[in-house]
């Protein structure tokens, strides 16, 4: 399967030919395709299946958590059976959810619901199934399971509010795919839409959150003088011991998650970092809270 990247706006086509100039993939699996780009390497990925093989054989034990305490230097989990855990580590990984645990509530996540429209059958023989994936701003692509997926809708909602389909937003799905294909478009129709809903988390900057959760206390008394722009050299931010998160993964994070948690899982480790320092730093949890700090006038 491929993947074909259309230039929609005129400042696409700009993006694209830097894209292409900064020749930053191995050769074949970017190329020029008029306005557009084709990844041939690229594809449609079913997310139950790839979390299935990330998995492995590492063993599973599904709860919800509603409770997370350090004890003794060792981090406790209750769920919502009453069942208790003890652990060396833990890394919080529950998209937006993160909120409900106090360690790290304070932190700027919020949700955007995406709705996505599944066509089990090939929508018609006369405008039948892409067979590689065109992404145009919206998608249409070949679903895994037969027929063709589109979507996504992006819209704010309320922290604690549960995701629910609408025909507005797959109307809004085919309106897309009927702009840009007019004939494929004109076979979807709303009655043979399977669509499903859910909530993205996302961060004010748009880049996950993935490291060690912060001392808040630490951090608080440490980093004052930042409210007083001073540059005075600050000591390095302290962590909670055993204590990770990764979350805020937004539109992307079947592309994003497995880099972030080789970074968590060798911290953990003490292995080497799969990343660059830079790359450590522009992901770390404690980011907007010095940035608050460096915007917050002096009381
Ligand atoms: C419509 C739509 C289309 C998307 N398309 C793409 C795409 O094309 N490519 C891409 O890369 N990404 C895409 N994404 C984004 C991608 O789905 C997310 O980035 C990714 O799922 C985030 O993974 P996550 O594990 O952080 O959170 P989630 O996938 O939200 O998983 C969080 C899990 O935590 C569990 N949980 C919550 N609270 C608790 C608790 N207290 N205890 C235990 N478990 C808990 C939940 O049940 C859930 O299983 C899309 C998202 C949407 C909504």
């Amino acid at each position: 399967m491929r993947l074909r990247l259309c230039a929609a706006y005129d400042h696409d086509k700009a993006r694209h030919e830097k894209r292409l100039a900064m020749a930053a993939l191995p050769d074949g699996w970017i190329e020029a395709a008029g306005e557009d780009l084709h990844f041939p390497q690229a594809g449609v990925v079913d997310p139950p299946a790839f979390v299935r093989a990330l998995l492995g054989a590492t063993p599973l034990r599904q709860a919800k958590i509603i409770r997370l305490d350090n004890q003794n230097g060792k981090w406790r989990t209750e769920d919502a059976d009453g069942n208790h855990d003890v652990f060396d580590a833990v890394i919080i990984a529950n998209g937006l959810d993160a909120l409900s645990f106090t360690q790290v509530s304070a932190l700027p996540l919020a949700g955007a619901l995406g709705q996505i429209d599944w066509f089990p059958e090939a929508p018609a023989p006369e405008a039948p199934a892409p067979t590689s994936a065109t992404a145009f701003g919206p998608y249409i692509a070949p679903a895994p399971q037969g027929g063709v997926v589109i979507g996504a809708t992006y819209a704010p909602i309320e922290i604690g509010r549960s995701p629910a389909f609408s025909q507005e937003a797959t109307q809004t799905n085919i309106a897309a795919v009927r702009a840009k294909f007019p004939e494929l478009g004109a076979a979807l129709t709303p009655e043979r839409a399977r669509p499903r809903a859910s909530i993205r988390c996302t961060t004010p900057d748009r880049s996950p959150i993935a490291g060690p959760v912060p001392d808040w206390t630490f951090y608080a008394d440490a980093y004052d003088g930042l409210r007083h722009g001073l540059t005075t050299p600050y000591k390095d931010g302290q962590s909670q011991d055993g204590l990770y998160i990764l979350t805020g993964l937004g539109s992307r994070g079947l592309v994003s998650a497995p880099l972030a948690a080789a970074m968590i899982a060798a911290e953990i480790a003490g292995a080497p970092a799969p990343v660059e320092a830079g790359v450590a730093e522009a992901l770390h949890p404690a980011r907007f809270f010095i940035r608050e700090l460096k915007k917050a006038k002096p009381q």
